[in-house]
């Protein structure tokens, strides 16, 4: 089965791998049936003096030294199976980092992970450039795998009572991408004017529409938000205690993954680890004193000191805008945000956990700014926060669980989205 890729339009994101290593030392890497037969044939077992891989809860992964990575990583940083029988004997996911495949009507819509550090900085190669080695890769899939590109359906959910066709979720999702890529505005304008029109489509009785009036009304809304902060009515108040709290109980869910090496301990080593991570939500919770240690880092710092850093100025600005651009195109108009992408999550609830992700990044890079004694927040701490939150998003099953939907249910009411993003700006209004 051969279908065309298409490749995210988005502007200005470019990426090669420039081996750094970070997905071979800390992801968690799923091996097919094909994969498994081909380090078999390749008689790693021996050559390695260690099993190449193993069982994990998730199915059949490849093993790691202790605290060191994959087991293939060799000391200069090189992949054993890259090294001695080229790219095309490597795991299909090695192949294919950071780039995802799903299946989209006659198509195949590549996905991009903002966990690797050259996505999240766009350095290397325009996305386009990498349309044949995508394309190559897309076609195996349906000559190998086929049953991972089973036909996705012709209606989509855009909310729990509406469903909608391709070419309607093409006109939305354009609309947005029009608006999110409109750099005559700020970013925060941009953020807030998303945020305006979900939560006015959130209150929306969807009984009301079908899809065509529903993009009707989207465009209405985009085509009538404000000229600029400034123009966009009253202030936005302070978030509540309990919002606070929810804010931290999800950035707890994205920052505390399981790690490799926590996967494969035993029985009495992994009740410790369990208990230890229900204080660590307990005291995420409280919301006082030092930060719980997370598994996505060894950052520390205290909830006091996270709370007095301070945005990134108006005329530091432009990398971060540009950064945090990039991300919400990849994830609403390139459809990361919802669908297969997001655990089957409709439309709108894939929306609102954009827009709670973006609270949740403004958290991490407060955390990394306090962490290392700052009090100002750096481009750099939003691209470690944004490598973080994507990681999870659409990953952890956490996440996805039905604690996640109630959580966001709540925070759609009384502006919880949007008083915790403001709250969380990474850029200060000017
Ligand atoms: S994280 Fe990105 S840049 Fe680093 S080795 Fe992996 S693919 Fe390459």
């Amino acid at each position: 089965m051969k279908l065309p890729v298409i490749i995210p339009e988005i502007r200005s994101q470019a990426w090669s791998c420039h081996g750094c290593t970070k997905c071979c030392r800390e992801l968690i890497v799923h091996l097919t049936r094909d994969d498994q037969k081909r380090i078999d044939q390749q008689q790693w077992r021996s050559k390695l003096g260690v099993a190449p891989y193993v069982k994990h809860p998730t199915g059949i992964v490849l093993n790691h030294n202790p605290g060191q990575g994959c087991v293939f990583l060799l000391p200069d940083g090189k992949c054993r199976i890259h090294a001695e029988l080229g790219m095309d004997a490597k795991p299909f996911a090695c192949k294919i980092y950071p780039f995802t495949l799903e299946r989209e009507g006659d198509a195949v819509r590549v996905g991009l992970r903002f966990d690797c550090p050259t996505v999240t900085k766009s350095d290397g190669n325009p996305l386009p450039s990498h349309r044949r080695e995508l394309q190559a890769l897309s076609d195996k899939i349906g000559k190998d795998l086929p049953a991972l590109y089973r036909p996705d359906p012709e209606a989509i959910a855009f909310s729990a009572a509406l469903s909608i066709d391709r070419g309607t979720l093409d006109r939305i999702v354009g609309r947005f991408d029009k608006w999110i890529g409109d750099n005559r505005r700020s970013i925060n304008d941009r953020i807030s004017g998303l945020v305006s029109v979900v939560s006015i489509l959130n209150n929306a009785d969807a009984q009301k529409f079908d899809g065509p009036r529903l993009a009707e009304l989207i465009d209405m809304l985009v085509n009538d938000l404000p000229a600029g902060a400034a123009d966009g009515g009253a202030p936005i108040l302070e978030p509540s205690r309990s919002q606070l709290k929810l804010l931290r109980q999800a950035a707890f869910a994205y920052g505390s993954f399981i790690r490799f090496d926590e996967s494969r301990m035993g029985l009495w080593k992994s009740m410790r680890f369990r208990l230890a991570q229900l204080r660590h939500a307990r005291n995420m919770t409280a919301g006082s004193g030092r930060i719980p240690s997370l598994a996505c880092d060894d950052i520390v710092a205290t909830f006091e000191n996270l709370r007095a850093v301070r945005p990134i100025a108006p005329e530091n600005s432009r990398d971060a805008d540009e950064l945090l651009t990039r991300y919400l195109q990849a994830r609403i108009a390139n459809r990361g945000a919802f669908g297969r992408h997001y655990y089957g999550w409709p439309v709108l609830a894939g929306l609102n956990a954009t827009l709670l992700a973006l609270a949740v990044i403004g958290w991490f890079a407060r955390r990394s700014a306090a962490g290392a004694g700052r009090d100002r927040l750096s481009t750099q701490d939003v691209r470690d926060a944004l490598m973080i939150v994507d990681r999870s998003a659409g990953r952890s099953p956490e996440l996805g669980a039905r604690s996640s939907r109630l959580r966001l249910r709540y925070l759609t009411q009384e502006n919880g989205l949007q008083r915790l993003i403001a709250h969380h700006a990474i850029v200060s209004d000017a």
